[in-house]
């Protein structure tokens, strides 16, 4: 590891690695803090972080709701979350009457709730075009569940489309995860220019809480030079905490666990759970 002057050693970003401290035990629950985890590029890792990050904050003792908001399902499957014949987010969405603690299913992690979604969901983006209000539909669903939880993750499709706009107006903050690959910046200006649109027009206090380099493989000069590239970009935006590439993570979403219950000593669950420590020292999770 290369290191500072002062002898501390610098993590992949080139910044010097803080372990970040474990996160003091909350003494009351929410109001939730809400993040989307957004890209409209596929495969990326946003639904990995989703399922990781919201266990991690778990066991931190955070009252953690994971909502599946890609029609795809991928959360759902990936925490063994039954989608069909239950009631989904697409409910939620389509009858604002209806109570939305009715859609939480509990998970096998202590702490963590998820609304699952399926398919259903990709009609929701045509049906809601005529609605009053389309863009604020979820803001209105994830208000009544807010004072329940510390933190909701919201797990994005890969689309800048109206689901995505809904995310994003319900949400405090959004993290872009971003696969250290070639032309992972492309299409990432779009994606915060539409993250700029929503904050004038839409949700006036929307914070990026930060872009999180995935599948990053430190051996290969490639890997390096994407991440410096993105750290050139985006500065201290660019989150500390870098999740490395490991087939242990296909092998957990079959098992349908978290990988912090998976394979807790695993470099990429000590990831995750840095991730965590490092989104509360940011102030991003209470
Ligand atoms: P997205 O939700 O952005 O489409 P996923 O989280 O579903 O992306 O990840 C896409 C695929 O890559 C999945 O098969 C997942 O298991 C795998 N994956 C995610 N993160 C990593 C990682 N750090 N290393 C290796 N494979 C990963
Ligand atoms: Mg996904």
């Amino acid at each position: 590891m290369v290191k500072t002057k002062d002898d501390t050693p610098l993590g992949p970003t080139g910044r010097p690695y803080h372990g970040f401290p474990t996160p003091p035990a909350l003494i009351g629950h929410g109001p939730a803090r809400i993040i989307a985890l957004c890209n409209q590029k596929g495969g990326v890792g946003k639904t990995t972080t989703t399922i990781n990050l919201a266990a991690s904050l778990a066991d931190y003792g955070r009252k953690v709701l994971a909502v599946d908001f890609d029609p795809q399902g991928a959360l759902s499957a990936g925490l063994a979350i039954p989608t069909h014949d239950v009631p989904t987010i697409y409910e939620l969405l389509i009858d604002s009457r209806r109570d939305p603690h009715t859609a939480i299913v509990p998970t096998a992690v202590e702490n963590l709730d998820v609304i699952p979604a399926n398919i259903d969901l990709s009609a929701a983006e045509v049906q809601l075009v005529s609605e009053v209000a389309r863009e604020s539909i979820l803001s209105g669903v994830l208000r009544k569940l807010a004072p329940d939880y510390d933190v909701i993750l919201i797990d994005c499709q890969p689309s800048l489309g109206l689901l995505t706009v809904n995310a994003l107006t319900a949400s405090h903050g959004v993290v872009v995860p971003l696969e250290c690959e070639f032309f992972a910046l492309r299409g990432v200006a779009l994606l915060i220019e539409t993250i700029d649109k929503v904050r004038d027009r839409l949700n006036p206090s929307l914070t990026l809480d930060g872009l999180l380099a995935t599948m990053y493989d430190a051996r290969t000069l490639h890997s390096r030079e994407v991440l410096e590239r993105v750290v050139e970009a985006f500065g201290d935006d660019v989150l500390e905490t870098v999740i490395g590439r490991t087939v242990k993570f296909p092998d957990a979403s079959v098992s349908g666990v978290p990988i912090t219950e998976f394979a807790p000593g695993h470099a990429a669950a000590q990831a995750y759970r840095r991730l965590a420590r490092e989104l509360v020292a940011r102030g991003a999770v209470a």
